[in-house]
């Protein structure tokens, strides 16, 4: 089939390539040029385990061509796949700005039936949206169909989870539209993973309910994290006892400094904010919101009741929002690192992969390679990203190396009682 990705980010890129990879025939589209040359050399702008080989083999197969110009993306293809960002606005909704935008051209440019896909998360009522602003710009009436395909891959493992997802959703209103996107999906069949056929709406809000969910389930550990320490419980003994349910199951249990990157946090506050246009309540939502960023700063809290902040040097262990990917959006280590400079602190920083976007955000802030040459000489190490690389270190070494054996471990990644055995100063969470 012929496709068009319009927005070449975490999404647009690994689906275009994944489409690509399975034979289609796909155009990339950005309105950022830079990103668009780099990747027209062969480079791709992002970090992500196994789209690099994937992505050059077939660019050099010629199944990927890259474009700036809408028309182009609008004219040579069938299904164009909406992949822009929508991030939070200043009223905390969702900004469609992006996604209106790219309406606009389809809507000017459509030459003929397409099939136009919001793979953006959008909130519910966005097709119905973008359908109008189509129409509103086409130059003469043509045929098409909105259909919402939300996207559920999870950065640090966006290539497995293209190619082997736990479920498609595909929200429609029209036969036509069904049979091509079922036939487009069709490959994935074989992986026996459900392609689920709804309606629009619903579709959209499988999205939101799903993000929702996961974030509900970290916070909810997150409060009882305090309990556990004011009882002397391990909220890790706790998490894994409630998982063995299978009512409720394993998965995002885990304590911690609380969710980040680009989703939750704004997905679960335009989930808010389309609640209260609709007259529902929120409560539990904000909830959430608020568990969260409370947690972003008790490292910050545990830090301070062992040395007095103002003056030292403290080093990071992990920037990005979780591991395997170099996406630091909303990544709670900026939050701790910001509060930390606030109160008199230097920073020693250090991840296997997010620096060079850490560095466009951060001041002030001395990125190593190393792990153990970020330690050198602090006063206190914060664990902030679980990085399989920061978990089989020598911690004998650690101990050697800073200045003060303190580790405020913000992902529970080190055992409690080998930390105290060693001589650390050891504050997990919850635990
Ligand atoms: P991103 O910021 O990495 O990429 C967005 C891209 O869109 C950028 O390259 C930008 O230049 C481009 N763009 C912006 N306006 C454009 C326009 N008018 N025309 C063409 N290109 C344009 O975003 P992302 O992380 O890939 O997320 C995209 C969407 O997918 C968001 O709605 C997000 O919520 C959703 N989503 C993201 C993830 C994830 O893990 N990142 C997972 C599921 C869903």
């Amino acid at each position: 089939m012929k496709l068009t990705i319009v927005g070449t980010g975490y999404v647009g890129l690994v689906t275009g390539t994944g489409f690509a990879n399975l034979g289609n025939d796909v155009i990339c589209l950005d309105v950022d040029k830079a990103k668009i040359d780099l990747l027209a050399s062969g480079e791709i702008p992002i970090y992500e385990p196994g789209l690099e080989e994937m992505y050059k083999r077939n660019l050099k197969a010629g199944r990927i061509r890259l474009t700036t110009d809408s028309q182009k993306g609008v004219h040579e293809s069938d299904i164009i796949f909406i992949c822009v960002g929508t991030p939070t606005n200043a009223h905390k909704e969702a900004d469609l700005s992006a996604v209106k935008d790219v309406a606009k051209a389809i809507g000017q440019y459509m030459n003929d039936y397409k099939i136009v896909v919001n793979k953006s998360t959008v909130p519910v009522g966005t097709a119905d949206m973008v359908k109008k602003i189509i129409k509103d710009n086409q130059q003469q009436e043509i045929e098409f169909d909105v259909v919402s395909n939300p996207e559920f891959l999870r950065e640090g493992a966006a290539v497995k989870d293209f190619e082997n997802p736990d479920r498609i959703v595909i929200g429609v209103d029209r036969k036509r539209a069904e049979d091509i996107m079922s036939s487009l999906y069709r490959s994935r069949e074989r992986t026996d993973k459900p392609i689920m056929i709804t309606d629009i709406r619903s579709a959209e809000i499988i999205k939101y309910a799903s993000n929702a969910m996961l974030a509900t389930r970290i916070s909810f550990m997150n409060q009882l994290s305090y309990l556990c320490e004011k009882t002397g419980a391990d909220i890790k003994q706790v998490a894994k006892g409630m998982g063995f349910d299978n009512r409720i199951g394993s998965r995002f249990l885990q304590a911690g400094v609380g969710y980040g990157g680009s989703c939750f946090p704004k997905d679960v506050r335009a989930l808010i904010t389309t609640l209260k246009q609709n007259d529902c309540d929120f409560d539990l939502f904000e909830a959430v919101d608020r568990i969260n960023e409370k947690q972003k700063s008790v490292v910050v809290e545990k830090l301070k009741t062992a040395i007095d902040v103002k003056n030292s040097t403290i080093a990071m262990w992990g920037i990005s929002f979780k591991p395997k990917t170099d996406d630091i959006r909303e990544a709670p280590s900026i939050n701790i690192i910001k509060e930390l400079q606030e109160m008199g602190a230097k920073i020693h920083a250090c991840d296997p992969v997010a620096i060079n976007n850490a560095k466009n955000i951060l001041d002030d802030v001395e990125f190593f390679e190393n792990p153990y040459e970020t330690i050198r000489n602090c006063d206190a190490l914060i664990v902030a990203t679980e990085w399989n690389e920061f978990r089989n270190l020598d911690m004998r070494a650690v101990k050697i190396l800073l200045k003060n054996p303190i580790v405020i471990d913000g992902r529970n990644i080190y055992d409690p009682k080998e930390m105290k055995d060693l001589g650390f100063t050891y504050m997990g969470i919850g635990r």
